[in-house]
């Protein structure tokens, strides 16, 4: 089957949620990818910071078929060592609490938002309101899709749950305002991701754990993007002034393998009762299994050191190319602002047919989240592309 084949069945057979470039992948090896033709790309998306410790890493793929040959899933009736083992070492390098499995990021948040209500209800909040700011990207279930500003604007899914509201962008002051007596949460992403890599102020971090100790609020980070090693720090909050009472994870977690968690402190792992919460899939050997062996790579001082050390490379070679107005982020999460004029669209389009991909999330940015294990010459080679991309385009 060719691309064209592929593309009369997605046309025909596919819901249109989705708008794909016109690439079929077949193989990858840590940061690159190869196509159905056998060209090769180097991935500077990372499958949007799933790939984090590059494609099928050996360990990691070996961790799989080990489980999946030996047991599948035996449902949450039941205890299998890999759920538990993972639950462990996520809680010992985080908050210390306990540990809820998900599937994916967006119902990892739906458990941190069930916490913060119930939360809330138990000190009295008769309508308890979570607040994030503008621009957050927490998910795509109704709960989590709340949370997400831009995307609960859609009146034709309506209508929202209620009790959500937003403050602009990093505004300390405005968020100070609106965390009252009502505020069950806080639920922000410490850098929002989708939105294009923008990074939180520590003032506005602080003021935001402020504000939830006064109100008796909880904080929530949404570290579905920038945790897991991705800052340089196995959490992103570990490099803020704050520690947040609930923290929720993702993408990189399974290293492919489909898994989401909420990490809490030791008392508000209390909130959620038998019966409160619950899903078939999750917390399934083989998502676990890959999970420990992602974290077994990530969770290194040794890694995260490079992470920090290449994210610096890059963002300095960036800041060095022309068209390049700013670079955002921490780490291996970067935001290139493109000078005005330029179209992020068309670099990104152009980037992927010499083989580099990257993403555009907004006109005017293109978003960088290669692989934690890529190569500096790598790195070298995705900035070379990406100025030979800009060359043609700043100069129009
Ligand atoms: C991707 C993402 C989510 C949603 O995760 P899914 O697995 O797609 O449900 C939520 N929050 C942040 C910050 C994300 O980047």
């Amino acid at each position: 089957m060719n691309l064209t084949d592929l593309q009369a069945l997605e046309e025909r057979y596919l819901m249109r949620t989705y708008k794909r470039a016109p690439v079929e992948f077949v193989r990858g090896e840590g940061a690159l990818l190869w196509d159905a033709e056998g060209k090769e790309y180097l991935d500077f998306l990372g499958g949007i910071s799933v790939c984090s410790v590059g494609h099928c890493n050996p360990t990691v793929v070996e961790a799989v078929r080990e489980q999946a040959s030996r047991l599948m899933h035996t449902s949450n009736l039941f205890y299998t060592e890999p759920m538990v083992r993972l639950a462990e070492r996520l809680s010992e390098s985080s908050l210390g609490g306990r540990v809820f499995f998900a599937n994916s990021g967006t119902e990892a948040n739906e458990c941190a938002i069930k916490i913060a209500r119930k939360h809330a209800h138990r000190g009295g909040i008769e309508a308890p309101e979570i607040v994030s700011f503008d621009g957050d990207f927490h998910g795509r279930t109704y709960g989590a899709l709340a949370a997400t500003p831009k995307l609960a604007a859609d009146s034709d899914l309506g209508p929202m749950l209620p009790g959500f509201r937003s403050v602009p962008f990093d505004d300390a002051a405005a968020l100070r305002e609106v965390v009252g007596e009502n505020t069950a949460a806080v639920l922000i992403e410490p850098i929002q991701g989708e939105s294009g890599i923008y990074p939180l102020g520590d003032e506005t971090l602080l003021a935001a754990r402020e504000a939830c100790d006064e109100a008796g609020a909880l904080l929530i980070l949404d570290e579905i993007q920038a945790g897991m090693g991705r800052t340089g720090s196995l959490w992103a909050y570990q490099q803020t002034p704050v520690r947040p009472d609930v923290l929720t994870s993702a993408k990189t977690l399974g290293g492919g393998m489909p898994i989401g968690a909420c990490l809490t402190t030791p008392e508000i792992g209390e909130v959620l009762e038998p019966g409160d919460h619950g899903s078939t899939f999750a917390g399934g050997p083989v998502a676990c299994a890959a999970a420990l062996a992602v974290l077994e790579i990530v969770d290194d001082p040794a890694l995260l050191r490079r992470v920090r050390e290449l994210g610096a490379v890059l963002r300095d070679g960036l800041l060095a190319l022309d068209g390049v107005r700013e670079v955002r982020g921490r780490g291996l999460m970067l935001g290139v602002g493109l000078e005005a004029g330029i179209d992020a669209a068309a670099v990104g389009a152009e980037l992927l047919e010499n083989g580099l991909i990257v993403n555009v999330p907004e006109p005017g940015t293109l978003r960088l989240l290669p692989p934690l294990t890529v190569e500096s010459d790598q790195v070298e080679r995705a900035l070379g592309a990406i100025g030979s991309a800009l060359l043609s385009y700043a100069a129009t």
